[in-house]
C-alpha cells in the first residue's frame, strides 16, 4: 500500500468553475466509513480514487481564501503555493471569457515548475463549442489543452486518464532508514514551531542530518535518538525562518496537507497564551479524516505559571474542542524554557509502537465475540444483526473489517461500541483505529 498519496491542486481565477470541477471529482471520493460527529467536513478537498489511483484534491481558492472566493490579483500567489506544495497542478481557465492577461501571466509562473501542470478550458461542451473556443489559448504557448465541461462532464473522462498517468507515485527514500517515525510539526505562525524544534535538536543525545524535503527549499531533519530514527518534515523552512520570512508567513491549508500526508505522528502546537482556535481544530479534522496519529502539544506553557484558574479552563477548552480526537495525548510544554520538552519524543515513540500495531486474527476474533455477549446488538427492522469474523487489512492506522450481514443496520453507537470494545482489548489508547464493516449474507 501506497503510504503517501499526491497532493493536486487546482487553480484558476474566481468562477472559472473549479467548484464544479471539484464536485466532479468528489463523485469519486472515497466513502467515509467514521462518521464521527465534531468534524466539519471541509468541502474544499477530497481524497479521491480513480481506477484504483488515489490521490487528495485541493481547491487551492476555496481553501486558502478562507471560504471565500480569492480576489483576483490573489491567483498569483496560489499559484506560487501550488507550485511549492503540490504534486500536480490543474490550471483551470475559462472557455467562455476566452484568456486574458493574468492567465498569461499564471501560465508563465507554471513553466518554471517540473511539476506536472495541466491545463484545462472549462465551460466547452460540445466539440463545435471546442472547435470555436480552443484555439485561442494555444496563445498561452502550452502543448495540451483539454476542453471539459466541468457541469455537464464532456471531456472529463479523457483528462481523467491523462491526469492518472502524470501522478507521482513515491518511492521509499534511501537516505531515511525503514523504522523511521516520520513527524510534521503544525501550527499556526508564532505559536512556537522553530522554538520546539531548536530545543529539541539541542535538548537530547542524538545524531542530525538534513536530508533534502520535497520542495525544492525545503530541509527534512532526520535525528536519531538511542536506536530510533526520527524524521521532521520540513513544513515552511521552520528550522531556517528569518524575521522576515516570520511576517510573511500565513498558516497554508495546503502545506498542512501535504505534511499530514507524509507523516506518521502529527504534532499539533496550541499556544498556551491563546487558547485553541477553529484554525487548530480543523487541522486536527484533517488529520483524524487521513488517519493519522496525532499528539497535542499546549506550548508556552510558562505564561500560565502560577495561574491554576487558567490553566484548568484552557486544559478544558482544549479537551471540548478535540473531543473527536480524545485518544490524542495532550503534554504541556515550553520551548522556551524547555519543560515537558524531554517527554515528547518518548510519547511519539509509544504512539508509533501502537500505530503500527498488528494483532492476530484469533485475538481480535476472541475480541468481538466478547464485544458481542457483552452488549448485544439491537435488531434492525426486524431482522437480527450478525457479526461473522473480523480481521485486519493494514496498520498505520491499524484497520479491522468485520464481517456481518446488514452493514448499513449497524447503529453509529454500536460501532463506536465495538470500536471501543477493540482499543481497549488491543490496548490501543493513543492513537486512531478503524473498523470497516463489510457485508457477508
Ligand atoms: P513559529 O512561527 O511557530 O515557528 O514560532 P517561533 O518558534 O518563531 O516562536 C514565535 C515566538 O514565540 C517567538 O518570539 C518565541 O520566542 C516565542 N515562544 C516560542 N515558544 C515559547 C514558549 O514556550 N513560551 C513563550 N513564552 N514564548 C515562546
Amino acid at each position: 500500500m501506497q503510504t503517501r498519496y499526491p497532493i493536486v491542486a487546482l487553480v484558476g481565477r474566481p468562477n472559472v468553475g473549479k467548484s464544479s470541477l471539484f464536485n466532479r471529482f468528489s463523485k469519486h471520493r472515497k466513502a467515509i466509513v467514521d462518521p464521527t460527529p465534531g468534524v466539519t467536513r471541509d468541502r474544499h478537498y477530497e481524497q479521491v480514487t480513480i481506477e484504483e489511483r488515489t490521490f487528495i484534491l485541493v481547491d487551492t481558492g476555496g481553501i486558502e481564501g478562507d471560504g471565500r472566493e480569492m480576489m483576483a490579483g490573489l491567483i498569483r500567489e496560489q499559484t506560487m503555493q501550488a507550485m511549492r506544495e503540490a504534486d500536480v497542478i490543474l490550471f483551470l481557465l475559462d472557455g467562455k471569457e476566452g484568456v486574458l492577461p493574468e492567465d498569461f501571466e499564471v501560465a508563465d509562473y507554471l513553466r518554471r515548475t517540473e511539476k506536472p501542470v495541466h491545463f484545462l478550458v472549462n465551460k466547452v461542451d460540445s466539440p463545435e463549442l471546442e472547435q470555436r473556443l480552443i484555439p485561442p489559448f494555444y496563445e498561452l504557448g502550452v502543448d495540451t489543452l483539454w476542453p471539459v465541461s466541468a457541469a455537464h462532464g464532456y471531456g472529463v473522462k479523457p483528462f481523467f486518464e491523462a491526469l492518472l498517468e502524470t501522478l507521482p507515485v513515491f518511492p521509499e527514500s534511501e537516505d531515511i532508514p525503514p523504522d523511521t517515525i516520520s513527524l510534521a510539526c503544525l501550527g499556526r505562525p508564532n505559536v512556537g514551531k522553530s522554538s520546539l524544534i531548536n530545543r529539541l535538536l539541542g535538548e537530547e543525545r542524538m545524531v542530525v542530518s538534513d536530508v533534502p524535503g520535497t520542495t525544492r527549499d525545503s530541509v527534512d531533519t532526520l535525528l536519531t535518538v538511542g536506536k530510533q530514527p526520527y524524521l521532521l518534515i520540513d513544513t515552511a523552512g521552520i528550522r531556517r525562518k528569518g524575521k522576515v520570512q516570520e511576517k510573511l508567513e500565513k498558516f497554508s491549508v495546503l502545506q498542512a496537507l501535504g505534511a499530514l500526508e507524509r507523516c506518521d505522528v502529527v504534532l499539533i502546537l496550541i499556544d498556551a497564551g491563546e487558547g485553541i482556535t477553529e484554525q487548530d481544530t480543523k487541522v486536527l479534522g484533517y488529520a483524524f479524516e487521513r488517519g493519522r496519529a496525532c499528539m497535542i502539544l499546549v506550548n508556552k506553557w510558562d505564561l500560565l505559571h502560577g495561574d491554576a484558574k487558567r490553566q484548568k479552563q484552557l486544559m478544558e477548552e482544549i479537551a471540548r474542542a478535540t473531543s473527536f480526537v480524545e485518544y490524542a495525548p495532550v503534554l504541556k510544554i515550553s520551548a522556551l524554557t524547555g519543560a515537558g520538552v524531554k517527554q515528547l519524543l518518548p510519547t511519539v515513540a509509544k504512539i508509533y509502537k501502537q500505530y503500527c500495531g498488528s494483532f492476530s486474527t484469533g485475538k481480535l476474533n476472541r475480541i468481538l465475540q466478547d464485544a458481542l455477549e457483552g452488549h448485544n446488538p439491537t435488531m434492525h427492522q426486524g431482522r437480527r444483526l450478525k457479526f461473522y469474523y473480523t480481521t485486519q487489512i493494514s496498520t498505520k492506522p491499524p484497520t479491522f473489517i468485520i464481517f456481518t450481514n446488514y452493514p448499513k443496520g449497524v447503529h453509529f453507537s454500536y460501532l463506536r461500541y465495538l470500536l471501543n470494545q477493540f482499543r481497549a482489548g488491543l490496548k490501543l489508547d493513543s492513537i486512531p483505529i478503524k473498523i470497516i464493516l463489510k457485508e457477508r449474507q
